[in-house]
Parts: C-alpha cells; sequence; structure tokens
C-alpha cells in the first residue's frame, strides 16, 4: 500500500529544481538517507528505477497469503541497539530462529557444521568418537576452524577437516562464484567454523527478526514523510549528467545534493570498466504439502545448479498450515543485458576490481555535493544491518557538509 503523505511523480511532470537533495535508489540505504533528510526539513526526491521500493528486499503477499521474499530471504541479524532501535520506529520486529541444512549425498546435514552435522554425515560410532576427540583437542564448546583440525597431530582429525571441506565448502563456493574447485581462495577454509557442540543455531549475533508486516510495509513507513516524493520506473543516467565535473539533473545544472546508492560504473558509462557482480535468478514454487527438508533453509553444496532453497512459510513462521513456499536461488556472472542475471547480487572482489572501485570513487569524491553509500555504490557486501549503519552515517556527514 502507498502511504498517502509520499507523492508519487511521472517524470515529465517532475520539477527537479524544487528538491534540496535527489536519492537514487530506494533499498535501506536511499530510503534511510532520505529519511535523515527530510526530518531535518530537507525537500528529497528519491529515483528509483524499478516499478517498486525496498531494494533487495521487496516483498509481496501471493493469493494464498503467503508473504514471498522475491530476491531472496532476508531476515535481520543484528547487533547493533542503534540500527535495531531505528527500525523500531518504523515497525514492529518479531523474533524468529533459523536453522540451515545442506543437503549432501541425501542427507540434510546441519549447518555451520556442528555434532548434528557429524551424526548424519559419518553414523552415530564414527560421530561419538569424534566429538570425544574434537572435546578433547578444542574443549567443548568452542568453535574450531578447518585450518586448525588440519594441522592437527590425530590422521582422523584431519580426515575430518578435508571431508567437511570438501562437501560443505569447494562445491557452494565454486558454484556461487563461478570459480573451479582449486581457483577458491587458498585462505578461506581457514575460516569455516567447525562448531564443538551440538549448537546448530545458524544466527550469531544478537538478535533475530523480521517486520512483523513485511518489507515493503516498512519501507512505506520510512518513506512516510510529506518532505518526500518518488519517481518510480527512472534510471539514474536518464537524468543525471556529471560532464566536468559537475551535477547536471535533466539537463540543468542542479546546485542541491546527490545522494548515489546505485551501480558507480554504470553512472560513469563504464569508462574504466564494468564492475563483476555474482547474480542470482530466483525461481518460486508454492505448494499445497508438506517440506521435506527439517529447516526453512537448505543449501546445495553438491550436484543441484541452485544454491539455496527457501521455504517462506517456515522461514517467517507463518499461519498458513499446508503450504510450502519455496524461493530457489540459481546463480551466474552479472550480465546487465541478461534476463536471468540482470540484478547485481554480491560484489566480486579482487585485486582487479578493487583497482577499478577505486578509479570510479576518485572521480564521484571529486564532485561537490555528491555522495554515494550503499552496497552498490559503495561495491562492498553489506547486509542490511550494515547497510543502515552506513546509510545513517552518510547522513550525518551530508548534514553535517550541507549545514
Ligand atoms: C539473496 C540475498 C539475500 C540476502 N539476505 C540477507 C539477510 O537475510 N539479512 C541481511 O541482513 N542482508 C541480506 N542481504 C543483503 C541485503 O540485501 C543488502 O544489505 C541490502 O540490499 C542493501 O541495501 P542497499 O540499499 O544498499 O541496496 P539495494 O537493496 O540493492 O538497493 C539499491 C536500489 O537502487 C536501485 N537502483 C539500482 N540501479 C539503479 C539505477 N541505475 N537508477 C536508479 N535506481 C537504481 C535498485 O533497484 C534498488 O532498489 C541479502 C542479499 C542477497 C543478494
Amino acid at each position: 500500500m502507498k502511504k498517502e503523505s509520499v507523492m508519487y511523480l511521472q517524470r515529465d511532470k517532475t520539477d527537479f529544481d524544487k528538491y534540496d537533495a535527489i536519492v537514487i535508489g530506494c533499498g535501506f540505504s536511499g530510503a534511510v538517507v532520505s529519511r535523515e533528510l527530510a526530518d531535518k526539513g530537507k525537500k528529497v526526491l528519491i529515483v528509483e528505477k524499478k516499478n517498486e521500493i525496498s531494494g533487495m528486499m521487496a516483498d509481496y503477499t501471493d493469493e494464498n497469503g503467503i508473504c514471498i521474499h522475491k530476491y531472496g530471504p532476508h531476515v535481520f541479524m543484528l547487533n547493533s541497539e542503534e540500527v535495531l532501535d531505528y527500525l523500531k520506529r518504523f515497525c514492529e520486529l518479531v523474533p524468529v530462529t533459523n536453522y540451515v541444512h545442506a543437503f549432501i549425498e541425501g542427507r540434510y546435514v546441519s549447518i555451520p557444521a556442528n555434532f548434528y552435522s557429524f551424526d548424519a554425515l559419518y553414523g552415530e560410532e564414527k560421530s561419538k568418537r569424534l566429538q570425544e576427540k574434537m572435546i578433547a583437542l578444542y574443549g567443548e564448546g568452542k568453535e574450531v576452524h578447518i585450518l586448525t583440525m588440519r594441522n592437527s597431530e590425530d590422521a582422523e582429525i584431519r580426515e575430518l577437516a578435508d571431508d567437511l571441506y570438501e562437501k560443505i565448502f569447494v562445491g557452494y563456493n565454486a558454484k556461487m562464484w563461478g570459480l573451479k574447485p582449486e581457483e577458491l581462495d587458498p585462505s578461506i577454509p581457514g575460516r569455516l567454523p567447525i562448531r564443538v557442540s551440538y549448537n546448530n543455531k545458524n544466527c550469531k549475533k544478537k538478535y533475530e527478526l523480521i517486520p512483523s508486516k513485511g518489507y515493503i510495509e516498512l519501507f512505506n513507513s520510512i518513506i512516510d514523510s510529506s518532505n518526500i516524493d518518488i519517481l518510480l520506473d527512472t534510471k539514474a543516467a536518464d537524468i543525471i549528467n556529471l560532464a566536468g565535473g559537475k551535477i547536471k539533473i535533466n539537463g540543468k545544472d542542479y546546485p542541491g545534493i546527490v545522494v548515489y546508492t546505485a551501480p558507480l560504473d554504470e553512472l560513469f558509462s563504464y569508462e574504466f570498466g564494468e564492475l563483476p557482480y555474482r547474480a542470482l535468478h530466483f525461481e518460486i514454487d508454492v505448494f499445497d504439502g508438506k517440506r521435506e527438508a527439517p529447516s526453512a533453509v537448505t543449501t546445495f553444496p553438491m550436484n543441484f545448479e541452485k544454491v539455496r532453497t527457501t521455504d517462506m512459510v517456515e522461514l517467517l513462521d507463518q499461519k498458513v498450515k499446508g503450504y510450502v513456499a519455496n524461493v530457489s536461488e540459481y546463480p551466474g556472472a552479472y550480465d546487465k543485458d541478461s534476463e536471468k542475471f540482470n540484478v547485481p547480487a554480491y560484489p566480486v572482489l579482487n585485486d582487479s576490481s578493487a583497482a577499478i572501485i577505486a578509479k570510479y570513487k576518485e572521480k564521484a569524491d571529486a564532485i561537490d555535493h555528491f555522495y554515494y553509500v550503499g552496497r552498490l555504490a559503495e561495491f562492498k557486501y553489506f547486509d542490511m544491518e550494515a547497510s543502515i549503519g552506513s546509510a545513517l552515517r552518510c547522513s550525518e556527514k551530508i548534514l553535517e557538509g550541507e549545514a
């Protein structure tokens, strides 16, 4: 539902001059900055390329009354009290507890690896032996990394490390990042955690929460200000021109603030090359029946093309009995012209992309009243907590700098 106080505009009827700030993109980065500026009396225009708000968090309710996250499951995992308090201004948050299993050789194996995973993979007797050895070596309740286990003097523990690495990590990451197993960063297995306990909770942060009325409602609430107007279906490049380091909007010099939350390479016409992203194609399958997987989220490290399937009914603890609503994610290389993989999901961080983004950032930094923030513009992996935190910091910087 669109809120009364927010005006949805048409491009040919938009008077860009009347806005103190133009914010590109309406994910968390754009929505939070817009609201912060609006609360300080600035008149803000949000320009969003899609026909909807909420960025990657967009959801909808289907004909069965089931809430579905269009671009993959989104759950707040928070430590920051600041972000928690900020969200509470705009929505009611309800706790959820989610578990994850990997589907390996026909079995559902608890993730992150823990003693339940040992039971599922190796059977009771061997699992017990491995558990005792792990407790003796590393201490009950601890979390140990694969690399540490690989250095163990016990051959069975070294074998366990290699097996878990192969089964849980290699296939998943090769698929996710489009790499051959031997091309995976060798330092990463070191970071793969193995729990010396039956602790199978996925979330390691203080709070695991979802907005009780969904994300679109949350976003409607954030942007619900008479100082905010929105222009949908409009790409930044259609209205912004930065030639000569000056901001022009719709062909005219623009003295106001521009906050950009979309990819910088696109804005600068790919002058220094395209930034590499992995993208996801989503398939949604809602049916009347029972879920086979033991938890809402199942990852597929081996054999399948998909990397993850999430049952939205279980994930959001929805009271729609008898339904399974699976959202499956298929990874591929981002290509702006592709039909399936045209939404950038994860930045591919390597030396070459670091050099490219540094050039775009240098160019953007030289433009007065131009700010960039968010997972796309900053070319960083941000979860929602980090996005909101970063948007709040950016808003402070703008309000201080433009006072
Ligand atoms: C599959 C998946 C699952 C995730 N799950 C979680 C989770 O469970 N928990 C969590 O905390 N985080 C999760 N995240 C991360 C979360 O999606 C990001 O933190 C969040 O999207 C960042 O918000 P943002 O505003 O920076 O970017 P976005 O949400 O991407 O918003 C950018 C906006 O800009 C618009 N835009 C892009 N280009 C243009 C253009 N040229 N002109 C105008 N508008 C443009 C886009 O349409 C979009 O609306 C997940 C991410 C993915 C990919």
